[in-house]
């Protein structure tokens, strides 16, 4: 049998990653002209966002438009949605690019991911921001953050951490030669990504396709429009047709055909625990179908708290809280939704905190005084104006400002924050996934007694903050708080997790916390085979303790 063989051999090493540095856009800029001016060319024509199967462009099925929410007359794209045929079709591609991808040395897997981050902070940037602004509401900053610097973060960091795992080999000692066979799993993986971050849908799709596995990819149709420009920079990087296979439609109906295929070898899904859990049952009702156990990775929901001690910096409590609860909207999945304030910080910050909040300019996110922009769509403003509705009726909760949504041209939800009487109340436990903070206040000597409510009011455990200049009050709390998140910051805001820095997941019903960001999430993504080879094999069977020739009792 001919021995596989590779163009180029050596121990190869990536270039060492560095954060992607995020342009300011002030006013007037050349960087706020550019994007100005792609946001103009992306508006001016309505885009076909197909499927994009074993390389091919389908458009099937019937259609529906992708719009942008700050201006939901606004046209952008037109979405096909997968019939079965279509799902299959995606699914018999991945089969069919498996076997070579696989071979393809990891090194060569790597160095298109490494060109997918060069085109991510290069070529395609003002794209990839001009897009994640018009189509999923995202100010500059935060189209910058999410879709320029964290996209490029992801491919680069990721191939850097591939190589760890590859290098990551058993001891031999003499007389073997022992080795760590990294391969990919047997089957596809289907991605499922959320909306709310350009770099979420960029990434987990790739980081099984650089482990070596093809993916069945479906992206939220709220992140249409930018989903279409990464699989279009995967493709120019060179990625091979069918490695990663796009997939538009009802998430529901795609999954149902994946988990039930034999084939089904993993899921990457972040978004709703409901969703999640759904997801999950589907795989155990078919769990004596698969030829392995399919890896299931789950990012999800979550309802983050904000903690102050007595001893906190009042300041840094309240930019961290207007900060992590409504920038974009709310809807990072790291948002502060509830905060848990001692009584003598929140009479230092509530008057700064509610004008501040009103002084937010809530609209178009291409104009530069916009610091809020629209929720994703009316299902999310209906889902907020029930929320506010049930906690201005009820007698613990007082209205401090917001309070309002305004759906006429775009869907806009005015940031709200209500403060409570009721720490167990449902606005300090559910997960609304908009501009919406609940505040509890507690007398000063109360903080140790507050602990366990922080822990036991919401069960999600995805990000936490504390706040304390008193070291043994953040040692207290980080010791009560273990199991409370997934990310627990101190002294800073809930939001903002960075590649290489802080790396993204939480436990509980925030998901499997297998830490987006990590050599943890792409080690789900390999099926480790030990290979022991004896340098000298053994030729006789007996061993010394049977040799009984010169013993004399
Ligand atoms: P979602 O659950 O509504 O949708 C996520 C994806 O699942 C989309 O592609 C959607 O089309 C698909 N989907 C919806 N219903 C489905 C079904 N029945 N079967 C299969 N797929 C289905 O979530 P979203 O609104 O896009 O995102 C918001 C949620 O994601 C929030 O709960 C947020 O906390 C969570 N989130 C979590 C993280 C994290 O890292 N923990 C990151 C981002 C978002």
């Amino acid at each position: 049998m001919p021995v596989q063989t590779v163009s180029v051999a050596g121990n190869f090493r990536v270039p060492v990653p560095a954060n992607e540095p995020s342009r300011d856009f002030a006013p007037g800029s050349q960087e706020a002209q550019d994007v100005l001016k792609k946001i103009s060319e992306v508006k001016s024509a309505v885009r076909d966002l197909p499927h994009v199967i074993n390389g091919e462009r389908i458009f099937t099925g019937e259609t529906s438009d992708v719009v942008a929410p700050h201006e939901h007359s606004l046209v952008l794209g037109k979405l096909p949605s997968a019939d079965a045929a279509t799902t299959q079709s995606a699914i018999e591609a991945s089969l069919k690019a498996q076997e070579n991808w696989a071979l393809t040395p990891w090194w060569e897997r790597a160095a298109i991911f490494l060109r997918a981050g060069n085109l991510a902070a290069g070529k395609y940037r003002d794209e990839l921001v001009a897009t994640t602004m018009l189509g999923q509401s995202k100010t500059f900053h935060q189209a910058e953050i999410d879709a320029a610097s964290e996209v490029a973060d992801f491919f680069r960091y990721n191939a850097h951490l591939a190589q760890q795992i590859y290098a990551d080999q058993p001891a031999s000692l003499q007389g073997d030669f022992n080795s760590l066979d990294q391969r990919p799993l047997e089957g596809f993986v289907l991605a499922i990504t959320p909306f709310n971050f350009t770099a979420i849908a960029a990434n987990l799709p790739s980081t099984p396709a650089l482990m070596g596995n093809t993916v069945v990819w479906k992206p939220s149709a709220s992140s249409a429009l930018s989903s279409d420009v990464i699989m279009r920079l995967l493709e120019e990087a060179g990625l091979p047709a069918g490695v990663i296979n796009m997939v538009h439609g009802s998430g529901k109906d795609i999954s149902e055909i994946a988990i039930k295929h034999k084939d089904f070898a993993g899921l990457n899904f972040t978004g709703s625990t409901d969703v999640f859990r759904s997801l999950w049952k589907s795989v155990g009702e078919n769990i004596d179908n698969y030829r392995s156990f399919p890896r299931l990775v789950g990012e999800t929901g979550g309802k983050n708290a904000v903690l102050a001690h007595p001893s906190a910096d009042a300041d840094a409590v309240r930019t961290a809280l207007v900060r992590s609860s409504f920038e974009y909207q709310g809807q990072k999945c790291s948002a502060s939704s509830r905060a848990y304030l001692p009584r003598s910080v929140w009479n230092k910050i509530k008057d700064d905190v509610v004008d501040t909040v009103r002084s937010f300019k809530v609209g178009d996110v291409a104009k530069h005084e916009t610091f809020v922009g629209a929720v994703i769509n009316e299902a999310a403003l209906r889902r907020m104006e029930g929320a506010i509705s049930r906690a201005k009726a009820l007698e613990s909760h007082t209205l401090l400002v917001g309070g309002t949504v305004r759906p006429e041209e775009g869907w806009f939800v005015d940031p709200t924050i209500f403060v409570t009487t009721d720490p167990t109340a449902f606005t300090m436990s559910e997960e609304f996934f908009g501009p919406l903070l609940t505040v509890f206040v507690y007398e000063d000597s109360e903080f140790e007694a507050i602990l366990p409510l922080v822990d036991q009011a919401s069960p999600y455990a995805l990000t936490l903050s504390i706040f304390a200049s008193d070291r043994s009050a953040i040692s207290t709390a980080l010791t009560a708080l273990r199991n409370t998140a997934g990310m627990t910051y101190v002294n800073d805001k809930p939001t903002g997790a960075l590649m290489g820095q802080v790396s993204f997941g939480g436990g509980r019903a925030s998901g499997t916390n297998d830490k987006t960001g990590s050599r943890l999430s792409l080690q789900r993504w390999v099926s480790g085979r030990f290979i022991k080879e004896n340098l000298s094999p053994a030729t006789g069977w007996t061993y010394p303790y049977l040799d009984l020739s010169s013993y004399a009792p």
